[in-house]
């Protein structure tokens, strides 16, 4: 088992210490028939239900800076797979995480497990495999739950006349990140939400059946639904004086965080559509989920996305989104 690993016997410790010392815990789940340790996992789907799978990759110098806090970086890396489970209506279960490392050491390897596995107890979720390799920075997990097939949440769905809602405060994240990148003094609660991201598991899995279509917001709220809408073969209206604002964007002045609110990424936040009909139950399904969500605008026939002000008046947003192949800056 302890053999030489190309690439990685380099390292101060081995490949294998540091899967023992860092990745493979207790078992905690009874559908896992197999974890950490053989070639592969062997896991156990419930009957009736969908595997569900999504992969998130995150890159030094392009997601991150090559400097944060390892502990955000294993948090972050389970908590965008954790988003993405959460708008299908999935129930998150196991993991497997590839990890790049320029140089392996103790304290990193600490915090970056100290934040991955926080999180994983706290959704249920159990590392069953992964891979480990020098090179530069990399982390890339793979999470793996299920569904029930009429709770199954999809970005195609929504239909002219039905409400778009959106849950916490779009926006925050980008603020931090440019008030991060400015040097100015980033407010404690907005930094929370650029690192520490709370993926709306509880929300997404108390949609299922409800919502009609749902995306999560990663690349700004006008890019995410703009792929909700065209999946869907429908356009939107949104009503900007409605979009919800934490208290600490509601400092700044409106015309300043409008842009953030509207085209900032790394929100991890769910927008969806549901029947109008159906608001007031969404709204006590966010409650008993933690989460507040608001009704921000309305499905139209056609294609494209009008932001209005409350009088009508028209406005035109800048910049639409995140684009990683477009012409933006990485952090
Ligand atoms: P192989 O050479 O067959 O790919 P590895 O030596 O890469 O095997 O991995 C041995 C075991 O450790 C496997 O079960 C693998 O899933 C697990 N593993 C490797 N790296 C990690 C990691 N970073 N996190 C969790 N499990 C890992
Ligand atoms: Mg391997």
């Amino acid at each position: 088992m302890r053999k030489p690993v190309p690439g990685i016997a380099a390292m101060s410790l081995s490949e294998f210490d540091i899967i023992e010392q860092f990745f493979r815990r207790p078992p905690r789940r009874n559908d896992v028939v197999l974890g950490i340790g053989d070639d592969a996992a062997l896991l156990e789907v419930p009957q009736g239900q969908l595997l569900v799978s999504a992969v998130d990759t995150l890159v030094a110098g392009r997601h991150f800076p090559p400097q944060a806090d390892p502990f955000d970086i294993g948090y972050k890396s389970l908590a965008v797979n954790l988003s993405d489970l959460a708008a299908m209506g999935a129930m998150p279960a196991w993991a497997t995480l590839a990890l790049t490392l320029p140089q392996a050491t103790d304290d990193w390897l600490e915090a970056f497990a100290g934040g991955f596995f926080g999180l994983a107890r706290e959704h249920g979720v159990e590392l069953v495999g992964g891979d480990t390799t020098r090179g530069p920075l990399s982390v890339s997990v793979q999470l793996q739950g299920f569904v029930e097939p009429q709770r199954v949440l999809r970005r195609a769905g929504a239909r002219p006349g039905q409400a778009i809602l959106v849950s916490g405060t779009p926006g925050d994240a980008a603020w931090a990140l440019k008030q991060w990148q400015a040097g100015q003094a980033v407010d404690p609660l907005l930094l929370q939400r650029l690192n520490r991201p709370q993926p709306r598991v509880a929300l997404g899995r108390s949609l299922g059946g409800v919502a009609t279509a749902a995306i999560d917001v990663s690349d700004g709220l006008l890019a995410d639904l703009g792929h909700l809408l065209a999946a869907s073969g429908c356009a939107a209206t949104l009503w900007i004086e409605r979009l919800p604002r934490s208290a600490a964007l509601a400092v700044h002045a409106f015309d300043d965080t409008l842009a953030y609110q509207l085209g900032g990424g790394d929100d991890y936040e769910l927008c969806f559509t549901v029947d109008f009909s159906r608001l007031d139950e969404v709204a006590e399904l966010a409650r008993q989920a933690g989460t507040t969500v608001t009704e921000i605008g309305r499905v139209e026939e056609g294609t494209g996305i009008r932001c209005l002000h409350e009088d009508g008046r028209r406005y035109r947003p800048e910049r639409v989104g995140f684009d990683h192949f477009g012409p933006q800056e990485a952090p």
